[in-house]
């Protein structure tokens, strides 16, 4: 495919400097800023507010967007999932998942991921490469395309989780670069409020973020309530140990507006990580270190052929209440989209049998 600059990735105020270079006044960098992240058009064609001959020249020097779609399969809960490929042919995956009063989008930070968290069906694929700011803003904008239309408004707000493949914090500067872009109003406009970022507990890049106004907010996968066992099923553990995630998130804790909480992510394993006694140490482990975070409990998704089983209802029930009578906020994630492949820890890039959404009138 035909390299050149990737626009869909940069500020406003870089595609005023771009099209500057190309000796035209910065109001058309305002024009196709507009023209991408706010009518979200994905081709220099359909630009017709452009000059033919701009149209011409820009198409021999950037490229306004560079994934295409490989597959999207529907959810009998509504859920859609998208299979990508960036232009050099490494799989993106992106789910759309929508709800009564608003849609949330989870987005991917890298193709494959690094760490080898032994629940996780993407760290079979491994690291394939990190995306680029403009890979993650344009997953953004085809899920909300295909889900209402090119350009048309999302009828009811668009939160972003950063949770699908790969870990954010190991592509920190794109990742921040991509929501400095979608929080334009004159764009996406997408307010980093209205994003979370899931970590599995890079704790540079917690500090770090802890100092970034207009940060957005932060869940950590933790899996397990000492570090042995975390040891275990999230290798990152060997580098930063529990005590020093928890006085990092601590640290974050601080900085926290008043009615906003960190988000403890806990995949719950059957007859893994999900006895009394997990639960026990989890509390007590969470208040030694007066955390007033919030726990979401996830149950395990199927990954064959991961060696897991998600646990019983019942003992997701009695490990949320020993949580919650030692003064723990306690959620149970309902799995979306899991007979797409598209829930949490499910996607490695599988094929199926796509589904033509537009043929049944979605
Ligand atoms: N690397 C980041 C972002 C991915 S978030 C992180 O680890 O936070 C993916 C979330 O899904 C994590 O909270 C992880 O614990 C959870 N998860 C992974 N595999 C899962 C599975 N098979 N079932 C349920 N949750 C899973």
């Amino acid at each position: 495919m035909k390299q050149g600059q990737e626009l869909v990735g940069m500020s406003r105020e870089e595609l005023v400097s771009f099209v500057e270079t190309m000796g035209e006044p910065a109001y058309r960098g305002r024009q196709i800023f507009a023209a991408l992240q706010h009518r979200r058009l994905r081709s220099f064609d359909e630009m017709t507010d452009l000059p033919k001959e701009l149209r011409t020249r820009l198409a021999e020097v950037a490229r306004p967007a560079t994934l295409t779609v490989e597959s999207r399969y529907l959810s009998s809960d509504g859920t859609r999932r998208y299979l990508m490929k960036t232009h050099d042919g490494f799989p993106v995956e992106t789910v759309f998942i929508p709800e009564e009063r608003r849609d949330t989008i989870c987005f991917s930070s890298q193709s494959g991921c690094p760490l080898q968290c032994t629940f996780c069906l993407t760290a079979q694929l491994g690291l394939l490469r990190s995306l680029t700011a403009g890979e993650i803003v344009e997953q953004i904008i085809i899920a909300l395309n295909d889900a209402y239309g090119v350009g048309n408004q999302p009828p009811r707000g668009t939160n972003l989780v950063g949770m699908g493949a790969g870990e954010p914090f190991l592509n920190f500067d794109s990742l921040l670069k991509s929501l400095r872009v979608m929080a334009d109003p004159q764009g996406l406009y997408i307010v980093p409020a209205r994003v979370t970022i899931s970590t599995a507990g890079i704790v540079p890049r917690i500090l770090e973020l802890a100092r970034v106004t207009d940060r957005p907010h932060l869940a950590i996968s933790l899996a397990a309530p000492t570090d042995e066992l975390r040891n275990e099923l999230m290798p990152i553990n060997k580098r930063w140990p529990l005590e020093q995630l928890l006085k990092a998130c601590k640290e974050f804790e601080k900085t926290l507006k008043p009615n906003e909480r960190l988000t403890f992510e806990y995949v719950m394993l059957d007859g893994v990580n999900d006895s009394e006694e997990h639960a026990r140490q989890l509390a007590n482990l969470l208040n030694r270190h007066d955390l007033k975070a919030k726990v979401n409990l996830i149950p395990h998704n199927p990954a064959e052929p991961l060696p897991y089983h998600p646990s019983a209802d019942e003992t997701v029930d009695r490990f949320k209440d020993i949580l919650e009578s030692k003064g723990v906020h306690v959620y149970v994630r309902r799995p979306r989209g899991r007979d797409i492949f598209a829930a949490c820890g499910q996607l490695a890039a599988r094929q199926g049998t796509p589904i033509n959404i537009n043929s049944i009138g979605a």
